[in-house]
């Protein structure tokens, strides 16, 4: 069966891009992978939209989220959450276990964080050393709107600090313009590689953190990685071919132009929407981001087996809800190697389930919706 991968990750890979993971393997301390390294590390800048150092570690997202809390504080220290899903939850895991005292702002799944509740808490909490949240919130479809957060935590002592995990190459985002200090992504999403990179960038104000935290750290020591990054190097194997294959996304990312692909997003995002809301099936996400659109499974329907009979029946891989949205929404991705036809794919295997399971739509409906938006730019 032919498989279509539309989930947030991972997400579906360019041929150009495992081609170029498919070379001969290099040594890693050579003057060869040196220049595949900082061209990486380069290209990286641009798409964090930075003049940072962007850190290029062989983890998962979740690893360069740990990589945050470690280098930046020490035991004792309090931070503050901005709890919008599952992934503001991992930031607090993750202070949790290395004993940071975690300030938590929890919002209703589905709603963003909102400046005015920051401030508010920054100002009862003036130590407060760090406030985490998300680019976008995966598990419920949220973007969040860093471009005030960070407007209003520039002028305090605290530093943001973001997981654009889901976000990056997909939302549009804006590191320095928008004051961000730290952000933290993985490969697997809108970079359009595979599972098994993660980065790193922080501000001046940032690394005066980093130079006073005492949290344990060894892997994810950013000091090591900055002094060999200077060195055109890491500290460990680099994982050669992932940063191969980085440059080549990089490259198509640089021929579509960036703010293209945000275009792109925002484009395939509100084709999703009209789909879906033209089967009169209701959003989910108060605040919907243009990389993932998250909808509430309809009254009657199982949810987990609707998404489980798409992907074994069809080959139309989407994504359930997580924790407590197990079954109750489902979750359809436009990021990175996606485009119109995709989504046309997803609605319309959508409509055709519902169907097979009972809740009535004509069929179509959905599809039609999509092509009168696609057609709309
Ligand atoms: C996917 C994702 C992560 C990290 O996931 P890993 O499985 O660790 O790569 C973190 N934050 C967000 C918002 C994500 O979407």
């Amino acid at each position: 069966m032919k498989k279509y991968l539309l989930t947030p990750g991972p997400t579906p890979v360019p041929n150009s891009v495992r081609l170029a993971e498919a070379q001969e393997i290099i040594h890693h301390r050579t003057p060869e992978f040196s220049k595949l390294f900082m061209e990486a590390s380069e290209g990286m800048k641009h798409i964090f939209q930075t003049k940072e150092d962007v850190y290029i570690f062989p983890s998962v997202g979740s690893g360069a989220m740990q990589s945050a809390v470690v280098n930046l504080l020490s035991r004792d220290d309090t931070a503050l959450v901005l709890e919008t899903g599952k992934f503001g939850e991992r930031w607090r895991d993750i202070l949790g276990k290395y004993g940071v005292k975690a300030e938590v702002i929890a919002y209703d799944w589905g709603k963003a964080a909102r400046v005015e509740d920051v401030e508010k808490k920054l100002k009862a909490h003036p130590e407060i050393k760090a406030v985490f949240t998300q680019l976008t919130e995966t598990s419920t479809g949220i973007v969040n709107d860093l471009a005030a957060l960070g407007a209003l935590i520039k002028d305090t002592d605290a530093v943001l600090v973001v997981d654009a995990v889901s976000g990056l190459a997909g939302q549009e985002f804006r590191m320095d313009e928008w004051n961000v200090d730290v952000t933290v992504a993985g490969s697997q999403k809108g970079l359009m590689l595979p599972p098994g990179l993660a980065f790193i960038s922080a501000s001046r104000k940032a690394w005066k953190l980093v130079e006073n935290s005492t949290l344990p750290k060894f892997y994810f020591d950013l000091k090591s990685y900055k002094k060999n990054f200077e060195k055109k190097t890491q500290p460990f194997t680099s994982a050669v071919s992932l940063i191969a294959a980085l440059n080549e996304a990089i490259n198509l990312i640089k021929k579509e132009g960036l703010e293209n692909v945000f275009k792109r997003c925002a484009r395939l995002a509100s084709a999703t929407r009209s789909g879906v809301g033209a089967l009169g099936l209701k959003m989910f996400a108060e605040t919907p981001c243009d990389v993932v659109t998250s909808v509430r499974v309809p009254e009657g329907v199982d949810g987990a087996a609707l998404v489980k009979r798409m992907r074994d029946e069809y080959g139309v891989g989407i994504a359930g809800g997580q924790a407590d949205y197990k079954g109750k929404i489902f979750r359809i991705a436009h990021m990175g190697y996606m485009y119109d036809f995709d989504i046309i794919i997803a609605i319309s295997a959508l409509e055709m389930m519902l169907n097979e399971m009972g809740h009535k739509v004509e069929l179509g409906r959905g599809v039609a919706a999509v092509e009168k938006e696609l057609l709309r730019k």
